[in-house]
């Protein structure tokens, strides 16, 4: 009867640093990563409640069906290899890892608004080039966040020939997966799903969007863009 009390299992934090090899290389039991900022520190662009709802609750959801999905596999199957081969596997696995990707690449791409970051010269130039000005492509990545319909994400990618593209993708799916239309590299990602911002800002998506400009960190995006 003792043994009850035994089956609390304490889940560790994981930290993968800020690499997108890190992020990719993970293999089962998958675990949630630490947040590097505190839980209020975005405020008032996301607030606390919602972090903590969002990081506690949405993506461990995720993470443990992740899980449970995989239970039967005794391989161990990198994130990206399970994401570069959506079309092989049950659409639990789609989900929830994408699920599991997507919030914890997000997470890395936050930071509080009095923190500053700053564009590398070879981002800022690559943004340029693509949509002319930083401010041209921030009304257009808020465009496409707007115009999506339903929940999903939206994403700034570097694709095969390292042109950079917005894109969007419905529920948890991402331009890393073998059914996404449009593939590439995400640097950059937003999280549209109403449970990201329905507490403070309900049906007003676009305030959401505005507001998270102010807590983007360049400085790891620009790493993004950089890494091979
Ligand atoms: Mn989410």
């Amino acid at each position: 009867m003792f043994k009850f009390f035994f089956m609390i299992i304490l889940l560790p934090l994981s930290s993968y640093g800020s690499s997108l090899k890190s992020l990719n290389h993970q293999t089962q039991p998958f675990s949630l990563p630490s947040l590097s900022f505190k839980i209020d520190a975005l405020e008032p662009a996301i607030d606390a409640k919602t972090m903590e709802v969002h990081h506690g609750k949405h993506h461990q959801g995720y993470i443990h069906n992740l899980n449970k999905a995989l239970e039967a596999k005794t391989d161990k199957i990198s994130l990206y290899e399970l994401l570069a081969n959506t079309s092989k596997h049950p659409l639990s696995v789609r989900n929830n890892a994408g699920g599991h990707w997507n919030h914890s690449f997000f997470w890395t791409l936050l930071k509080s608004p009095h923190d500053k970051s700053k564009m590398s010269n070879a981002l800022k130039k690559a943004i340029v080039k693509q949509f002319k000005s930083v401010e041209n492509f921030k009304e257009e990545f808020t465009s496409h966040a707007l115009g999506l319909f339903g929940s999903g994400w939206v994403w700034l990618i570097k694709d095969k020939n390292g042109r950079l593209q917005i894109t969007t993708t419905q529920n948890q799916d991402n331009p890393l997966m073998d059914v996404a239309s449009t593939k590439g590299t995400p640097i950059l990602g937003l999280d549209v799903w109403e449970h990201a911002y329905y507490l403070s800002y309900q049906n007003r998506r676009s305030e959401y969007i505005n507001k998270f400009w102010d807590i983007v960190d360049w400085t790891q995006v620009s790493n993004y863009f950089k890494e091979k």
